[in-house]
């Protein structure tokens, strides 16, 4: 071989290996980057796994995490921790009222509040929407200490959408080792949280064993619920509401009845907030204003005109339809606006969402009645009272039965009394059941009385025969009430 020939192989040759080398070292860039990126990626996906996107608190899988570590920690070492279950009151709502947004910015205001007050040894997590958990060392007592703190906390006045709002929450505490086992802790203090929002809210409790009994009987309780409409187990009964000085029927308010085909006769108090909480109470409500609408339509026919209240709950006051479907009802029954009142508890009237209030506007433009139920017992401000398109006050039944006996029932329901006249509105006193109650109230300056001393929730067919046949002396019609051309601001 000749010198040129070797040369230039041996130049091939080199120029191949450090090809070769070149190849393999850019592989091995390629495939290191590549690596790098994998493990950032799946630390990237750990941590949303563990921690809350939204909140930066930890998520359902980081609180099992932090679950299991205080388990083995009291499994060495003994003593106990407590699983604090924190939900939002009304959170949905406020979520539906003001946007995403202002609902995301809420929550991460929340998680920060619950951040400070659960001590440097707490964890906290966002279990969904507008629930947390919080793990804290100790025994119940100390579980209990820190439910009170966290109250406190989420009470104080927070910015939102622009508007001030206090916010209230429920709580249910479980303790370990004594309300079960890991998987069952969470649960626990869900139920324990679940029977605090059952009796309306803004309070805590620790789990009791009762609970889970109680949460399947209501889950068989919602089963029937949702048949009972079409299997005509509704009915609406109406009590009147009485002139307080003629003593004559001036409306009658429709009580809705549900015949339960084994269990009896179940309370209205127990099943409407069932139907509100499992989304029935707008099929439910609807029947019940077309109902009531019905049997106004058949009194008329006889010759009565008295006015037809229907109780509307806070869940229908939030249906931006209601007033076109109430409309359409008396339209349908060739009613008079003016003739149908809205009774909306205090509780509700009160609320300043935007689609309550726009609820209300509505209902003022189309000349409904409005009634203010159960009044006393909220926390009204006068300002609001002013707003509101109300004709009606009905002082809470628990100042009329207290009337005779305390001296504090009767100057509140004197003042509910005085208030409602400053404000030129209609006052009803219900769950009159003396002739002592009713003395005083007359005395205090009540327009209307509604109560068993008068008559209580009866069918409608009954209500029509007491009117017609008249035979009962305690209770006559409005000889107007006969007329056409009544003033329908009576
Ligand atoms: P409410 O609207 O404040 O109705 C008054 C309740 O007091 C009725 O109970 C009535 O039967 C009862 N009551 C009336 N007079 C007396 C009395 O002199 N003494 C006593 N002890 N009780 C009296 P009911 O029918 O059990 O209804 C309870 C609540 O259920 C109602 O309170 C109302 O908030 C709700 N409710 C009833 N029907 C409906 C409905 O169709 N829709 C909605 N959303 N709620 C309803
Ligand atoms: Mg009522
Ligand atoms: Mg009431």
């Amino acid at each position: 071989m000749s010198v040129n020939a070797w040369l230039t192989l041996t130049v091939l040759s080199l120029l191949l290996a450090a090809m070769a080398f070149y190849l393999y070292w850019r592989e091995r860039k390629h495939r290191l980057v590549l690596a790098a990126k994998l493990e950032l990626a799946t630390r990237k996906i750990e941590s949303n796994l563990i921690f809350d996107d939204l909140t930066g608190l930890l998520s359902r899988v980081g609180f099992n995490a932090v679950v299991d570590k205080a388990i083995a920690q009291v499994e060495v070492g003994g003593g106990n921790f407590c699983v604090i279950y924190v939900a939002l009151d009304n959170f949905g709502l406020l979520n539906d009222a003001f946007g995403q947004t202002s609902g995301d910015s809420l929550l991460r205001t929340v998680s920060k509040r619950l951040a400070t007050c659960a001590g440097p040894k707490a964890e906290v997590c966002r279990i969904t929407s507008g629930e947390f958990a919080l793990i804290v060392g100790g025994d119940m007592g100390y579980g209990r200490s820190i439910a009170v703190r966290v109250t406190e906390v989420l009470s104080e006045p927070l910015k939102f959408d622009a508007t001030h709002t206090v916010l209230s929450c429920s709580i249910g505490i479980a303790e370990y080792p004594t309300h079960g086992a890991r998987a069952k802790l969470l649960a626990n203090a869900a139920l324990a949280m679940r029977s605090v929002k059952v009796n309306g809210g803004g309070d805590y409790c620790q789990y009791d064993p009762k609970m889970g009994v109680e949460v399947r009987d209501e889950a068989l309780l919602i089963n029937d619920l949702r048949r009972a409409l079409d299997a005509g187990q509704l009915e609406l009964y109406f009590q009147p509401k009485v002139d307080a000085f003629s003593l004559q029927v001036t409306a009658a308010e429709a009580l809705l009845r549900w015949h339960h085909p084994t269990r009896g006769f179940v309370s209205p108090v127990v099943f409407i907030p069932l139907a509100e909480r499992y989304g029935l109470i707008g099929a439910i409500g609807d029947w019940v204003i077309e109902e009531a609408c019905l049997k106004a339509a058949g009194w008329r026919e006889r010759g009565l005109r008295m006015r037809v209240a229907v109780n509307i709950s806070g869940y229908q006051m939030r249906e931006d339809d209601l007033v076109e479907r109430i409309e359409a009802a008396l339209q349908r029954n060739n009613l008079q606006p003016g003739r149908f009142t809205c009774e909306i508890t205090e509780s509700v009237a009160m609320e300043d969402t935007k689609v309550t209030q726009a609820t209300f506007e509505k209902m003022r433009q189309a000349g409904f009645h409005v009634s203010i139920d159960d009044f006393g017992t909220g926390f009204s401000s006068l300002a609001m009272l002013r707003r509101l398109p109300a004709a009606e006050l009905k002082i809470d039944r628990a100042f009329v039965t207290d009337l005779e006996d305390r001296e504090d029932a009767r100057s509140i329901a004197q003042s509910i009394v005085n208030m409602a006249k400053a404000l030129n509105l209609h006052v009803v006193a219900e769950g009159v059941e003396t002739q002592g109650q009713c003395n005083l109230l007359v005395e205090m300056g009540c327009h209307e009385l509604q109560g068993f001393l008068f008559s209580k929730p009866i069918r409608a067919e009954d209500l029509e025969w007491l009117a017609l046949d008249n035979k009962r002396q305690d209770v006559q019609f409005r000889p107007s009430l006969f007329m056409d051309t009544m003033d329908a601001n009576l």
